[in-house]
């Protein structure tokens, strides 16, 4: 073998190299594209609000990100709180329910909103099941925060000061419901 075959073999190998990369590249690329479609087909209103039993679902970061606003994603996805007096909620009196923005699982029903002054959509029940509860500290005092039982999707903090017959205070961010009137 002389110099100028081992160069040219050196060269075709790594010719191969890079068109194995590139290849690679794409085969990441087309998986991404496909399990984002499978995401994007997953649109809240063609999930089950009232479903007989509960199926988690669980979308990465980035799949969040695409779907949701901006502001949505901060509160759902981020636990962050809207400003007050900010939700059309605040103001809506139909009959109906109050679901979560993020999949579409109904967690309140409207006979379940009172006005408590406080500028976020506030509830003095949930519908069972629907959400669940963990502590935070957010504030330093320990608080109890609570999400939506099929998404995760944060919704808000429970209080102790709302209305019989529960006495709790369900203050949710407007920004991560939706609601469906009764029809
Ligand atoms: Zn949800």
């Amino acid at each position: 073998m002389n110099r100028r075959t081992l160069l040219s073999l050196t060269a075709v190998s790594l010719l191969g190299g890079v068109s194995w990369l590139r290849a690679t590249e794409q085969d990441d690329t087309l998986t991404q594209t496909q399990s984002t479609m499978t995401t994007l087909d997953l649109d809240p209103n063609d999930l089950d609000p009232n479903p007989s039993s509960i199926t988690p679902i669980t979308l990465s970061k980035d799949e969040w990100r695409e779907r949701l606003s901006e502001e949505a994603f901060y509160v759902l996805r981020k636990e962050g709180t809207e400003r007050p007096f900010t939700s059309p909620f605040n103001d809506e009196k139909r009959d109906g329910q109050y679901a979560c923005a993020g999949c579409g699982l109904a967690l309140f029903d409207a006979s379940h909103k009172f006005d408590s002054g406080t500028g976020w959509p506030s509830f003095f029940d949930a519908i069972e099941d629907r959400v669940e509860t963990k502590r935070d500290f957010k504030l330093i005092l320990p608080r109890t925060e609570y999400h939506c039982a099929r998404c995760g999707g944060h919704q808000g903090h429970i209080f102790n000061d709302g209305p019989q017959p529960t006495g709790l205070r369900y203050c949710n961010n407007g920004v991560a419901l939706s609601f469906i009137p009764k029809a």
